[in-house]
Formats: structure tokens, C-alpha cells, sequence
């Protein structure tokens, strides 16, 4: 009778907790490669990933 309670997958409720945050503006941002796009402002912008979602933003540096 003791395991009954294990019944829960551990992976899907990491994943669905990351999607939860995510779902609450909490990326799990990770940097990518610095590109000067923002050329006319003569910035440049360092993109970023989600590693859950995918996501992107970008930020000046
Ligand atoms: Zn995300």
C-alpha cells in the first residue's frame, strides 16, 4: 500500500513548473551571441533565450 503515492512523474512536473514560471514572466534567460543589429542607434544588443520556452528578448549592453 505504501507505494501508491508514487505515482507522479517527476519530469512532468519539472517541466510544468518551468512552463508555469514562464507562463509568470520567470525566463530562464541564457545569453547568446552579442550581435550589433541595432546598428542605427550604434548599440549593441545581446540576445537572449528562454532555455524552457524559447523565448527571445534582447538587451543592450
Ligand atoms: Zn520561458
Amino acid at each position: 500500500m505504501g507505494d501508491v503515492v508514487r505515482f507522479k512523474k517527476p519530469k512532468l512536473q519539472e517541466k510544468f513548473r518551468g512552463r508555469s514560471l514562464c507562463a509568470n514572466g520567470f525566463h530562464k534567460w541564457k545569453s547568446e551571441k552579442a550581435r550589433p543589429f541595432d546598428v542605427k542607434q550604434g548599440k549593441l544588443l545581446t540576445l537572449y533565450r528562454c532555455t524552457r520556452c524559447g523565448a527571445t528578448k534582447t538587451e543592450a549592453t
